[in-house]
């Protein structure tokens, strides 16, 4: 559920007619318990300013199959395809393994986009069916991994090791966060870490505050006094540290 503060009358409207009581106006911003609140999209209709918005939508695997099908002609042409991503993709891994083999059957590229931070069977299920993983690689020091993303990085390093054991085709993707990661030590811990695993592109994603305006929707703090943009001169040097290596080095 999201709220655009700047775009609200305050009029009151969704706090009574919403069916759960969900809403309740804080300081003249409404804000939404989600635990009460079933997505119902009462609030939504009535509310004129157009301040509220539930995200996302609901569809079948049929659904997703005949929107993506309608573009089959440009994945021809750019020897493109579909990635899947998320959030957290395999978290919904029925849902994901059918889709991925209903695309191989139309003969459709797959990718993967994982945060590799899910059991082992779903990243098993999914490489019989994909082309390619995507695999998120934030942080190796296990103690700034729990302090950054609240959890320990143990299952996604273990996890990233059998995957290549089992699947042919990983790309590296690492998010590049000055204040967070953006260290060389980062980078020579992480070549050591993929020594022993065969992969051979790396894709260095620069920080950006896209997400910021959504933090503000969702009423939740943005941690951007932490988290700041990496010079270019300092991308340039892990580019050149993962390329001496061997990499291919994709930036962006
Ligand atoms: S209905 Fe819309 S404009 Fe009215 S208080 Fe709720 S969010 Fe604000
Ligand atoms: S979506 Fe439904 S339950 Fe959720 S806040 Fe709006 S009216 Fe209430």
């Amino acid at each position: 559920m999201l709220y655009d503060r700047e775009k609200c009358a305050i009029c009151g409207m969704c706090a009574k007619l919403c069916p759960q009581k969900a809403i309740a106006n804080v300081n003249n911003f409404m804000v939404t318990d989600p635990e009460k609140c079933i997505f119902c999209g009462e609030c939504v209709t009535y509310c004129i300013p157009g301040a509220r918005q539930v995200a996302g939508k609901e569809y079948t695997v049929e659904e997703v199959l005949a929107e993506v099908l309608k573009d089959r002609v440009f994945y021809e042409e750019s020897s493109g395809g579909v990635t899947l991503s998320g959030g957290e993709p395999l978290v919904h891994i029925d849902f994901v393994e059918e889709l991925l083999i209903r695309l191989k059957a139309e003969g459709i590229h797959t990718a993967v986009d994982t945060c590799g931070a899910i059991p082992f069977e779903h990243l098993e299920r999914a490489a019989q069916h994909t082309d390619l993983f995507l695999y998120d690689l934030k942080l190796t020091d296990d103690a700034k991994h729990k302090e950054f993303t609240g959890a320990s990085n143990k299952e996604i390093i273990e996890n990233l090791e059998n995957l290549a054991r089992i699947h042919a085709n990983i790309q590296m993707r690492m998010p590049i966060i000055e204040g967070v990661n953006a260290e060389v030590s980062h980078i020579e811990s992480t070549i050591a870490l993929l020594e022993a695993i065969d992969i051979k592109e790396v894709h260095l994603l620069p920080y950006h505050a896209i997400a910021k305006h959504k933090y503000a929707k969702l009423g939740r703090d943005y941690l951007d006094d932490k988290m700041q943009i990496p010079s270019k001169e300092k991308l340039e040097h892990f580019r050149e540290m993962l390329a001496e290596q061997g990499y291919d080095v994709k930036g962006g």
